[in-house]
């Protein structure tokens, strides 16, 4: 999506390990014109696929995910993070490693939320090495939902984790895709 490169290219700095920062325009401040457009991106790249809710994970991907929640007319419900391993019953879990911060956290949804009906459109922010994605695909087959699909703002296409994922056969549509980044400059997926 050439209206995210462009914003990437003039406002995103690369930090050392290889972490992109956005937050100007995407995990911060966010530029409410751009997640417009984003959000009806995603939902005419999902058009017809049935969706019937969009899951996310707490907090940058919330954003992202409600506008194209809006733009498509379905719900969004967003996994929470803990620290501890103290679940609640009434929920599905899965362990996940944060990239950013290096830890573990557990990830639920309430079982309220997340049910066997569901056709799941999956939406983050970054797909760095497929952790959080795995982790959310975890809680659907919990639920027994279908996920028809992942969609990712910025996909580090150099961790190989989006292309594994693909040849596992998950539908998986990045906005915008890094094939490599420095402090040098950024060169997108062509
Ligand atoms: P993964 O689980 O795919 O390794 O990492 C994805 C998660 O880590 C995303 O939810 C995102 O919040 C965070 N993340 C990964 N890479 C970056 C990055 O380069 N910049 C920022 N701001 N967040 C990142």
């Amino acid at each position: 999506m050439k209206q995210l490169e462009e914003k990437i290219l003039s406002e995103g700095t690369v930090l050392p390990g290889d972490i992109l920062k956005v937050g100007s325009f995407l995990n911060q401040n966010i530029d409410s014109q751009l997640l417009t457009q984003m959000g009806d991106e995603i939902a005419r790249l999902f058009e017809g696929q049935g969706i019937t809710k969009i899951l996310t994970i707490e907090a940058s991907g919330i954003a992202i995910a409600a506008a194209a929640g809006m733009a498509m007319g379905v719900p969004v419900l967003f996994a929470k993070k803990h620290k501890t391993s103290n679940v609640d019953g009434g929920t599905y879990s899965t362990v996940v490693h944060s990239f950013t911060h290096n830890e573990d956290y557990n990830v639920v949804v309430s079982t309220d939320y997340l049910v066997a009906d569901d056709v799941v459109l999956i939406i983050d922010d970054f797909l760095a090495n497929g952790a959080a994605l795995r982790g959310l695909i975890d809680l659907c087959d919990q639920a027994g939902s279908t996920v028809a699909g992942v969609a990712i703002a910025i996909e580090k296409c150099f961790t190989g984790a989006g292309d594994a994922l693909r040849a596992q056969g998950v539908r998986l549509e990045s906005l915008a895709a890094i094939e490599s980044m420095s402090e040098d400059g950024i060169v997108f997926r062509s």
